[in-house]
């Protein structure tokens, strides 16, 4: 399946002929890429099934398998407050209002993780910073991983 920035990308490029507009694609940055779209394509690359943004689930988790019981979140850095990261500032204006709402993200977040793990869930929270590092990744998602039991691949 491909995913609709490639397809936007594609379609950019459609005047080209087809193997000089994939050797352009791959030269392209993949700026337009979700952070969702990337942990997708991680997954998959692992041989993991899922689905996308399971609304049925606490949270509406971003990745979700309910058969192997595992939930994923990719958070956004600024409004789920990650830790120590530099996408985690905090606008001057309205400082009050910010804390408020950031108060009410980080316990929603809290109580959404708690539900999903109540209901026998493995629960991983991918941070926007981290998708391109494939080891971070790993690391985060080890645990899903070895639920789901698809053996690593060989890394290249
Ligand atoms: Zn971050």
């Amino acid at each position: 399946m491909k995913g609709e920035a490639e397809r936007r990308r594609s379609d950019a490029h459609e005047h080209v002929p087809s193997e000089t507009r994939s050797r352009i694609m791959r030269a392209v940055p993949r700026e337009r890429t979700t952070p969702e779209l990337e942990v997708a394509r991680f997954l998959r690359a692992k041989g993991l099934q899922f689905r996308t943004n399971v609304r049925s689930l606490p949270g509406s988790p971003d990745l979700a398998n309910k058969t192997k019981r595992f939930a994923i979140y990719v958070h956004g850095c600024f409004w789920h407050r990650h830790a120590a990261c530099k996408k985690t500032t905090t606008p001057k204006d309205n400082a009050e209002f910010w804390r408020k709402k950031f108060e009410q993200n980080i316990a929603r977040d809290r109580r959404n993780e708690e539900a999903l793990r109540e209901l026998g869930f493995e629960v991983a929270v991918v941070w926007e910073c981290e998708v391109h590092d494939k080891p971070r990744l790993d690391t985060a998602l080890r645990k899903i991983i070895r639920r789901a039991g698809v053996r690593r691949q060989p890394t290249r």
